[in-house]
């Protein structure tokens, strides 16, 4: 695997990016001001210790820009629309009542859809897509491999 912008061969998932870059975050921190300098600079500075910590560093910085697609809270729909539906049978012989159920149960019940939706038919579709895209650890580069 290479990367399609500057051909370096360190290239990793995203997904595994990511994961790094969350254990990191606590203690790189302090670091992450020199790392973005170095790594902004584009020179390769040392090797072993100085290399590990610098890429480590830089994963942290990157995780934040390749967090994965969340999927869409349903919650809080689900009651709105349970409540709505207490409204409406509470309210039976309340016409107000009824009619306010009546659209607050359709109205979170039609947002609990387009949430159902998304997240059956289009939340797994991104989650595929981000665990299949890869980064450069060089350039930054993000992609997803040919095929
Ligand atoms: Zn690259």
């Amino acid at each position: 695997m290479y990367c399609s912008q500057c051909g370096t061969d360190d290239v990793q998932r995203v997904e595994m990016t990511y994961m790094e870059g969350k254990q990191n975050i606590d203690t790189v921190s302090k670091t992450i001001g020199a790392g973005v300098g170095r790594s902004g600079g584009g020179t390769g500075v040392g090797l072993g210790g100085a290399k590990t910590n610098t890429s480590g560093t830089a994963t942290t910085v990157l995780a934040d820009s390749i967090a994965p697609p969340e999927e869409q809270p349903m919650g809080l729909k689900v009651l709105l629309v349970l409540g709505g539906i207490g409204l409406a049978m509470y309210g039976s012989r309340d016409s107000n009542m009824l009619l306010f159920g009546i659209l607050l149960g359709g109205v979170s019940g039609y947002f609990l859809y387009k949430a159902i939706q998304y997240n059956w038919n289009v939340y797994p579709k991104l989650l595929k897509q981000w665990q299949k895209t890869w980064i450069c650890k060089k350039c930054g580069h993000v992609f997803l491999p040919e095929g």
